[in-house]
């Protein structure tokens, strides 16, 4: 479905999705299907009350909870295939997908078994025009070692669709210099590096910013950053990082869990002011700066 704000014309172009991850993109009807796998039964609104948050804390309990019943390849596989789904609705056609292998180790499973179920999973879906790249994401507060772990597994996979390695979690927990010689391995074996970082990247993704409104307001980003309470989504920054010149890609970041799409950015983006031209910007950037090979960086 459309959202009403935005064209038929932006919303039926192909487009990109670099900044999403795997398990905050399951869908309540999954959620369900996914415990249901493990002996728990829930109701679609039992999982919605689990997906409505204030802020980033209680955010990061629900993903913990949905990340709980990721118990084995099959699990990754069903919710593969419901992202994949989902994504071709919204005219996606490659999209650059981050896995939480940090919190795989850590819950003592092997990231190669899961992500080849990922891969089987996702095959199909090519044929009808949906690409998948993979970036393996350690969490900063498990620490170095544990991130080394993360780049040696992306190693193992020895899979060319994982094109990157990144850190996420809790920004203040461990300085980045620890992780110097694991972005090192990582680029030693062909990886690129990314790091979440409030709303820029690390040295990789310095020249570009990866912007996720819904995002920004489901964890009350926008407001911390705005210093106001009743930051609405017109009042983000967006319109005027573009016409600074500084490249924008637009992404959903946990769609399921911050209840949008990538359509409904796009439409969040033209309320903000945007014009159609700008939007179609957005849309050719989103391959720009992906982790293609140069020839390949354009849309269908
Ligand atoms: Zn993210």
């Amino acid at each position: 479905m459309t959202p009403h704000s935005l064209s038929d014309r932006i919303a039926s172009l192909p487009k990109a999705e670099l900044h999403l991850h795997l398990e905050g993109s399951v869908q309540p009807a999954t959620v369900c299907a996914l415990t249901a796998r493990h002996g728990v039964v829930m109701t679609e609104e039992e999982v919605r009350q689990r997906y409505a948050y204030r802020d980033f804390s209680e955010f990061i309990e629900a993903f913990k909870w949905v990340t709980s019943f990721l118990r084995d390849p099959q699990d990754y596989a069903l919710i593969a295939r419901d992202l994949a789904e989902h994504l071709l609705a919204q005219r996606v056609i490659y999209a650059e997908v981050t896995l939480s292998i940090g919190v795989m180790l850590l819950r003592k499973q092997r990231p190669e078994a899961n992500f080849e179920a990922l891969l089987s999973a996702t095959e199909p879906f090519e044929s009808c025009g949906l690409r998948f790249r993979w970036i393996f994401d350690a969490a900063r507060q498990f620490g170095a070692d544990a991130a080394m772990e993360v780049v040696e597994s992306a190693k193992r996979c020895n899979s060319k669709a994982i094109v990157a390695f990144g850190i996420g979690g809790d920004e203040l927990s461990v300085p980045t210099g620890e992780f110097r010689p694991i972005y090192d391995r990582a680029v030693q074996i062909g990886l690129h590096k990314l790091m979440h970082a409030g709303e820029v990247g690390g040295p990789e993704k310095i020249r570009e910013v990866e912007i996720c409104p819904g995002s920004n307001m489901k964890t009350a980003a926008l407001a911390r950053q705005l210093r106001r309470e009743d930051a609405r989504i017109e009042d983000h920054p967006l319109p005027k990082l573009l016409r600074h010149g500084i490249p924008i890609v637009l992404s959903t970041d946990d769609p399921a869990m911050f209840h949008t799409t990538l359509q409904q950015e796009y439409a969040n983006a033209a309320r903000m002011g945007l014009q159609e031209h700008e939007l179609a910007r957005i849309v050719e950037m989103g391959f720009e700066h992906s982790f293609l090979p140069a020839e390949e960086r354009h849309g269908a």
